[in-house]
């Protein structure tokens, strides 16, 4: 997880508090008295807070039952928080990795049409008709995420760090970006780029395109929503999906 730099170089307080608990979190302890996660935010809060001080998540907020309850544990390690975005390949969710003590973000291979969530359960049911062209579109879900994950050191990108099945699906693992998307970023800079910002930031950005290219990685989407900046300044390319759920929809988000 990054973690945020005050001007000057100096760890933020918010970040030596996180510091703080994940030290403990890595031992599964609380930190202070009694704490738990917030699956909204993956910050620790305490037990007392209905409602997370921090991103204002509140314990009874209902969630969609098509997606995955908040606070189940997968892979043995990875708790889920709250769905944060669905598209017709599948679902992200925040989650926080337990044995390493930081936010991940987890995503959920769950196509639209071949499949639905067994009400009540984590687990999904395939529809007995789309049983092939569901287990063919998830081997590629699994091959765009190993492509990824070998991509570790391109910049630019937000590369899968795990990956692991469960509920009859396969679910990729990846760094939980600080940042907002571009769409955002140029809002707060009226719209506009200097030419020294963009200078700064876009030129190795096209370097890692062509780096997916040539690498048979196509993203077919590529757009201000999907392109994150994080709180350094850099951009990292983010949402790939598989070029079937593409073509199917070819605005996803
Ligand atoms: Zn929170």
């Amino acid at each position: 997880m990054a973690e945020k730099m005050q001007a000057d170089g100096v760890l933020s307080r918010q970040a030596v508090f996180v510091r703080y608990c994940l030290k403990f979190a890595r031992k599964g302890e609380c930190p202070v008295g009694e704490r738990r996660l917030c699956y909204g935010c993956m910050d620790f809060k305490s037990s007392d807070d209905t409602v997370c001080p921090n991103c204002g998540y509140a314990d009874d907020t209902p969630y969609d039952p098509n997606y995955i309850e908040p606070g189940t544990i997968l892979s043995e390690k990875y708790v889920i928080g709250t769905m944060i975005g669905a598209n017709s390949e599948g679902a992200t969710y925040i989650g926080y990795n337990q044995s390493i003590g930081c936010r991940v973000l987890i995503r959920e291979y769950m196509p639209q049409g071949l499949c639905s969530r067994v009400r009540g359960r984590a687990a999904i049911s395939v529809d007995p008709k789309a049983v092939v062209q569901y287990k063919a579109l998830m081997s590629e879900f699994a091959d765009l995420n190993k492509s990824l994950a070998h991509m570790r050191n391109v910049d630019h990108i937000n590369p899968t760090l795990d990956m692991f099945t469960a509920n009859n699906t396969t679910y990729a693992v990846s760094e939980y970006l600080e940042g907002i998307t571009l769409v955002d970023y140029l809002k707060d800079n009226a719209g506009e780029l200097t030419w020294k910002q963009v200078s700064e930031m876009f030129p190795t950005f096209f370097t890692t395109l062509s780096l997916l290219h040539n690498n048979g990685i196509i993203h077919r989407a590529i757009s201000p929503e999907t392109i994150y900046v994080t709180d350094r300044n850099v951009l990292r390319l983010c949402a790939f999906s598989i070029s079937a759920v593409r073509t199917v929809q070819a605005e996803l988000p």
